[in-house]
């Protein structure tokens, strides 16, 4: 064996200890100049009885979310085990004449049967199909938070990754002749950009009709989804819907913690099997329900609606 010199060894101990910034990309960089920063203002142990003052001055809201969303293998899991399932009900459901996702819960008249259609499925684009902790991660470097322009800027960037297992249950749909339909909370006036990315992603193709359902692209298109939901199902037979929070299955609008909860368990045979949720602990209509319904208040304030709730309050 050769011996190892001392010229050798020199070189071997520079390299173990070159500090990670050296071999780090210019994000990571800046990450890690924040994380500096934030680690020179964290609190000492004797501090940690004020452990939500110092969170809320030194972390961002959404750091764990976004790591899990973003680095957990568990994440990948739980998404591709969703789309895993919703891809062995389509036999069943294409079979079944009767077989219908559009519940109604008082949001709409349409009768839910509809045999003789062609069929199709409806699924949400954030968080859904397209991640976009990207925009977190970005939120959380700035210390700043969610606003009209910066996600603008985010979406026309174009640059968000399909969710694992998305574009494997999207290809199934294709290839069994159903038509993969998006409703979207994201404004009309940013479609294009949605769609070049969902293409860019092989989420749809660029031959594609207009498949995309965006908020405000009809004055009857507001935030609530159902509206649009029942013009798909109007001319198609909507086999699944897949989202990330309950305004993708059900009229929620307004509704309060427990009546959410009492919704979600009314229909709790269709949850995995004609209802597909993916995990999304960033945000959603349930931190609005959390807040009770106030949207445009302070962080601080938003902070203390949170703690309340979560203290029972
Ligand atoms: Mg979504």
């Amino acid at each position: 064996m050769r011996t190892i010199t001392k010229q050798w060894l020199v070189v071997l101990l520079s390299v173990a200890i070159i500090p990670p910034l050296v071999v780090c990309t210019i994000d990571e960089a800046r990450a890690q100049s924040i994380l500096q920063e934030h680690l020179k203002n964290a609190p000492s142990a004797s501090q940690e009885t004020m452990a939500h003052d110092a969170v809320s001055a030194n972390g961002h809201e959404d750091l764990d979310a976004t790591l899990w969303v973003r680095f957990a293998a568990e994440y990948k899991a739980i998404t591709r085990q969703t789309y895993n399932a919703a891809a062995r009900q389509l036999s069943a459901a294409i079979a079944d004449q009767n077989w219908t996702a559009i519940v109604d819960n008082g949001s709409t008249t349409t009768s839910p049967s509809r045999p003789n259609r062609p069929v199709c499925v409806i699924m949400d684009v954030d968080e859904t199909v397209l991640d976009n902790s990207g925009y977190q991660q970005e939120l959380i470097l700035n210390n700043s938070s969610f606003s009209g322009e910066s996600w603008a800027r985010f979406v026309n960037a174009k640059v968000s990754p399909a969710v694992p297992g998305a574009k494997s249950f999207v290809d199934t749909c294709r290839q069994m002749k159903v038509t993969v339909f998006f409703v979207t909370n994201r404004d009309f006036r940013l479609e294009t950009a949605t769609r070049e990315n969902l293409i860019s992603e092989g989420l749809m193709r660029p031959s594609d009709p207009d498949l995309i359902l965006s908020k405000n692209e009809r004055p009857e298109w507001t935030s609530g989804k159902s509206v649009r939901r029942d013009s798909i199902a109007a001319t198609y037979r909507v086999l699944l819907l897949v989202g990330d929070d309950l305004n993708d299955f059900l009229f929620v609008k307004k509704s309060n913690l427990q009546q959410r909860t009492q919704l979600a368990e009314q229909y709790r045979h269709y949850w995995g099997q004609r209802w597909f949720m993916l995990p999304n602990p960033d945000y959603g209509s349930w931190e609005i329900a959390v807040t009770k319904g106030s949207k445009n208040s302070t962080a601080a304030e938003k902070t203390r609606l949170k703690m309340e709730t979560l203290s029972g309050k």
